[in-house]
């Protein structure tokens, strides 16, 4: 590593004080990081994002990082089906105070939508969505369709 390469490298993962910092996303996948965790263009929360940043491990990756907000389990989790690598790393007073991996929830509610527009989730039935999550995609549990591709397109 030379010194010229530094600032730069120093730019893209600047320390926040407390938060969250979610590493080593899948390249790509940081927007739907972020739609899964329901932060929008009018969140007032302080993001950095990055993407396709050179990683030893990934080749590329992608990293965000929230001010001011510790990411619970169950948040985390969801973040699993679309960056499966993610690390989550929180911080407070500049020093990362507990670090974990996420895991694949075995069930989804309220996390997509089932394609299936007769589905009675999608109706004004007051039913949240439920899916399970199986090697071969996930299953409405409501209506039995699949949703084997594209699976952040169909984040609510
Ligand atoms: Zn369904």
């Amino acid at each position: 590593m030379n010194d010229e390469a530094s600032p730069v490298k120093g730019l893209l993962i600047s320390p926040i004080r407390s938060g969250t910092v979610i590493d080593h996303i899948t390249a790509g996948e940081a927007l739907n990081v972020l739609k899964i965790l329901g932060i929008t263009g009018s969140t007032t929360e302080s993001l950095s994002v990055a993407t396709n940043v050179a990683s030893h491990r990934m080749e590329k990756k992608d990293i965000v990082k929230i001010e001011n907000r510790e990411l619970r389990k169950e948040e985390v989790d969801r973040i699993a089906l679309i960056a499966p690598q993610a690390k989550i790393n929180i911080i407070r007073e500049y020093l990362v105070v507990e670090k974990k991996g996420v895991e694949i929830p075995k069930i989804l509610r309220g996390v997509v939508r089932c394609p299936n527009p007769g589905c009675i989730t999608n109706t004004n039935e007051p039913v949240e969505s439920t899916f399970e999550v199986l090697e071969k995609g996930l299953h409405c549990l409501y209506c039995d369709w699949w949703i084997k591709t594209d699976i952040a397109g169909h984040i609510i």
